[in-house]
């Protein structure tokens, strides 16, 4: 196709009307943006501007009326490729706030879990490099994914690059390994749809040369490189992975609390100790993502309920770092709150808290269990924050010193 007049236009060019003079490409180009940030008024009132500019320059009526049918259609074609490209990544941003921390994507691949988790050894399944109660035939907590190396230097040691599983900040990294049974690892904080949560990554090799704590980092930002330190296990080459977990944070006195609770026992993290830190079941997380539903406050929300328990503290860190799962009671409101009434997931994730008026609590106990969800007590048995004693069950060991630490300030 040919247009009249004095200036030649390409009409193949990705843009169109690339030798057009200076400023009436700048001025096509520019309704082009519009059209598809602007809509089609700005885009008609462009062309105006445009045509004066091109008749200025030269280009006859006809010319400009040609060229405006060619770049329309640019433009339309531009527009649905850009709306495309929202409508399909919308979902993604919207509702995949979090990212698989290295390149390894099985767990998306049917039947493909064990190119995914690292299991304990060859023959387990690879249920006991995932979330849950799944070590020691039940009986011990793993709070996140054990993810494998997809790649290895010449002496085998795995070199897969790990990755922050979105934008954050690093809160915390531990390189003395023999202090920790995540050897080096690495916590970053996180805010989602408002809610503070903390990724963490153990078994490191190295972080990212230069990376300091206070920096700020993008989702699939380069954090570490995976390795096997621990002072726990020796992690064999076949199974090198990262150790990675979601947590929310339960109370930033820890230190404090852990030095009246465990009087003699060292604390080297800080409050970036992994008891500190409750893990959310991030295989779950990622499937859900995939599905395309994910919701990070409903997940919280929609945890299955261990156990609930009153508690008579009324002024804990916890409520103010996630106010969003406190729930309302207008008698408390009315009244004055006394004590909140928790629910707790198997691994003591607080995730609904309702605050209660003295009128309304019977018992003057410090903690109070008022229910148990047996079913889920008997499946996921392994965190033995209630226990059964003489055919009734009552909190644990374990449940008292989550309660502590939930209410400790
Ligand atoms: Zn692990």
């Amino acid at each position: 196709m040919m247009l009249s007049g004095r200036v030649p236009v390409k009409l193949d060019a990705p843009w169109c009307c690339e030798s057009l003079p200076l400023r009436l490409r700048r001025g096509v180009r520019q309704a082009q943006r519009d059209a598809a940030f602007g809509g089609r008024a700005r885009l008609e009132n462009r062309f105006v501007v445009g045509r004066e500019t091109a008749f200025q320059s030269g280009v006859t009526a006809t010319a400009l009326q040609d060229l405006s049918a060619v770049c329309s259609v640019h433009v339309k074609r531009n527009l649905l490729l850009l709306l495309a490209v929202l409508f399909f990544a919308a979902p993604i941003f919207a509702q995949s706030p979090f990212q698989f921390p290295t390149a390894n994507h099985y767990l998306y691949q049917p039947g493909a879990e064990l190119k995914f988790f690292a299991p304990t050894e060859p023959d387990k399944p690879w249920t006991s490099g995932s979330f849950g109660c799944v070590r020691d035939y039940g009986h011990r907590m793993h709070e996140g994914l054990d993810i494998r190396h997809l790649q290895t230097d010449r002496r085998g040691e795995p070199t897969d690059p790990v990755m922050a599983t979105a934008d954050g900040t690093v809160v915390y990294y531990n390189l003395r390994p023999s202090l920790s049974n995540y050897g080096n690892y690495l916590v970053i904080r996180h805010v989602i749809q408002g809610i503070e949560i903390y990724s963490l990554y153990a078994h490191l090799h190295a972080i990212q040369p230069g990376l300091k704590i206070g920096d700020s980092v993008k989702a699939g930002q380069v954090i570490a490189t995976m390795g096997r330190t621990s002072n726990a296990e020796t992690i064999a080459q076949w199974r090198a992975h990262v150790h990675f977990e979601l947590n929310v944070l339960v109370n930033d006195n820890f230190a404090s609390w852990w030095r009246q609770a465990s009087p003699g026992e060292r604390n080297d993290h800080g409050e970036w100790n992994g008891q500190n830190l409750n893990g959310l079941d991030v295989r779950r997380i990622l499937l859900d993502e995939q599905k395309g539903n994910f919701n990070l406050l409903n997940f919280i929300r929609s945890q299955t309920e261990l156990c609930r328990v009153l508690v008579r503290a009324t002024d804990f860190p916890y409520l103010k770092r996630y106010p969003m799962l406190v729930l309302r009671n207008p008698v408390a409101e009315k009244e004055g709150v006394a004590g909140y009434e928790i629910s707790l997931n198997f691994n003591g994730v607080a995730f609904a808290l309702m605050p209660r008026a003295e009128s309304e609590i019977k018992s003057r106990a410090k903690y109070q269990l008022l229910s148990v969800n047996e079913p889920e007590a008997l499946a996921n048995p392994c965190r033995r924050l209630v226990v059964r004693r003489g055919g009734h069950w009552e909190l644990g060991n374990e449940g008292l010193r989550e309660l502590e630490l939930l209410t400790w300030r």
